[in-house]
């Protein structure tokens, strides 16, 4: 299951991202290693006449260490800390203010993965999507990026053709290109690769907004099942089962009498 939760842009505690390593376990903050330390133009900045708290800025970090015993990961986590106002009432109807604490991670070591990939993925795609997950906490153009070359990784994997002969000269082939040349059996992977082909092609482009994160987040959900489908040995297991069930119509298969006793 895809939770959303572990991928937003902010927290008010560190969350408890998926082990890079084992991917049983989760990572949970070592106590007494988280340093949160305000900048020096910060504090500087507290003597101003306009200063309010929510000019505050922090760095921080912290050491994780996986839940599963077994497998002892260790991963740091660095940042920076805002401060929001947070504003309420009292039991006479005082209005209330506190500081709420905001965690930006900007770098996780070494990074968990936002999507859990079949055992038959190919250790090139898988590479891609490591770097994908990596840069989503500092630039969600640049991990839809890495996501279309993911796709790409796909496409060669499923011996999809990487260039043409063009006026006698090799050309390498669009993404868009290569998409299309997918036989009717992948019908399904296309157009799911065709989404993240234009949210990475956005990324690509110099534009000064980025890849929306929910976007970004739906483009990894849509890779992981385009992996499932596409290399998994149960998922094409149960594809042919389907499709031989439909064949028949529901009707039992004909076994000669050996096979059947
Ligand atoms: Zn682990």
């Amino acid at each position: 299951m895809f939770d959303r939760s572990l991928w937003a842009e902010r927290y008010t505690t560190v969350p408890s991202w998926p082990c890079p390593r084992c991917a049983i376990g989760q990572l949970q903050l070592v106590e007494g290693s988280l340093v949160n330390e305000e900048t020096g133009w910060s504090s500087t900045a507290h003597s101003h006449e306009a200063w309010e708290p929510d000019w505050i800025e922090k760095r921080y970090s912290a050491h994780l260490r996986c839940s599963d015993a077994q497998c002892g990961e260790r991963a740091v986590v660095v940042g920076t800390v805002k401060c929001d106002l947070d504003y309420g009432y009292d039991y006479d109807g005082q209005t209330t203010m506190e500081v709420v604490e905001i965690f930006y991670p900007e770098f996780i070591h070494p990074s968990p993965s936002l999507i859990a990939l079949v055992e038959e993925t190919p250790t090139d795609v898988f590479e891609e999507i490591q770097r994908a997950s990596s840069l989503i906490w500092i630039d969600t153009s640049s991990s839809a990026n890495k996501l279309r070359l993911a796709a790409e990784r796909v496409l060669t994997a499923l011996k999809v053709n990487r260039t043409k002969i063009q006026k006698s000269k090799r050309r390498p082939l669009m993404l868009n290109e290569r998409i299309g040349l997918l036989g009717p059996q992948y019908a399904e992977i296309a157009d799911l690769l065709h989404s993240i082909r234009f949210l990475g092609n956005h990324g690509s482009h110099e534009s000064a907004v980025s890849v929306d994160r929910s976007d970004l987040l739906n483009a990894f959900e849509i890779m992981e099942h385009v992996i499932s489908i596409a290399f998994s040995t149960k998922a094409k297991r149960v594809k042919a089962a389907a499709k031989d069930i439909k064949r028949r119509k529901g009707k039992p298969p004909v076994r000669n009498k050996k096979s059947t006793l």
